[in-house]
């Protein structure tokens, strides 16, 4: 599925309420990969609202890194299909090693062959506030209810750790919209593909950044799978100038670089 290692919540040290970068650190080589190191020890930052970014992640395959800022690093979730609207629907999310909380403004190329080699764009950002009194209680139980001001993704939200799935022992969790004004049956990972930082498409950053264009491109095709008939021939309609745009240049580019 996706590229990543599942640290449960107990292998990540969340009991001792102690955010340690040592295990983002450890699977980096920063002298390769222009990520953000973050610092030896993640210290909170009192009184600052508290950041939340979704990363769209082109790396062997598409999944929207999801993560909130909290005691000074950036607890994460890889959601494969990325954040839906819908309250009817939970998208997995596998919670991953915390991330320094530089990472959240990172958007750029990480060279193949790296940890997460591939394309990294910042495609929801904003401050989320937490629905409950205690959040480290909340982490703990699995169940963390949250507010998002992204500025794609809105309202009330749920993250509810699961049992985990196919025999994994790892922790996964559900991301659940909540029904308020914000709920929506549209899919902002189709209508909203780009940057909310840059509005660059995934092929727009690679190029820049000299990564694999190519390979960038095939993340900001919708999965026609992923829709009915009806919704897939809006979407081809409405973005099929854009795509076959990106298509062209990135075949262009993919012939010079395979
Ligand atoms: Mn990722």
């Amino acid at each position: 599925m996706v590229s990543v290692r599942i640290l449960s919540r107990s292998e990540s040290g969340m009991e001792e309420k102690h955010m340690s970068l040592k295990e983002y650190q450890k699977k980096r080589r920063f002298e390769v990969t222009p990520e953000p190191q973050g610092e030896p020890e993640a210290r909170p930052s009192s009184g600052k609202p508290l950041a939340y970014v979704i990363q769209k992640h082109q790396a062997s395959h598409l999944h929207y890194d999801f993560r909130l800022e909290w005691n000074g690093a950036l607890l994460s979730w890889a959601v494969p299909k990325g954040p839906s609207l819908d309250p009817a629907v939970k998208r997995l999310a596998m919670q991953v090693e915390d991330h320094p909380v530089e990472y959240g403004g990172f958007e750029g190329a990480i060279p193949e062959g790296e940890y997460g080699g591939g394309t990294v764009m910042v495609w929801d950002r904003g401050t989320w506030t937490p629905e409950v009194p205690d959040v480290n209680a909340a982490l703990e139980k699995g169940d963390l209810k949250f507010t998002l001001h992204g500025a794609k993704s809105k309202g009330s939200w749920v993250l509810v750790r699961t049992r985990g799935f196919g025999g994994s022992k790892h922790a996964s969790w559900l991301l659940i919209k909540h029904r308020d004004r914000f709920a929506s049956t549209k899919d902002i990972t189709l209508e909203e593909p780009r940057s909310a930082l840059t509005r660059r498409s995934l092929a727009e950053i690679a190029r820049a950044a000299g990564g694999n264009a190519e390979k960038a491109a095939a993340g900001d095709l919708p999965d026609l799978k992923r829709a009915d008939g009806k919704k897939a021939d809006l979407r081809k309609a409405k973005d099929g100038t854009r795509q076959s745009r990106a298509a062209r240049s990135s075949s262009r580019k993919g012939m010079r670089s395979k």
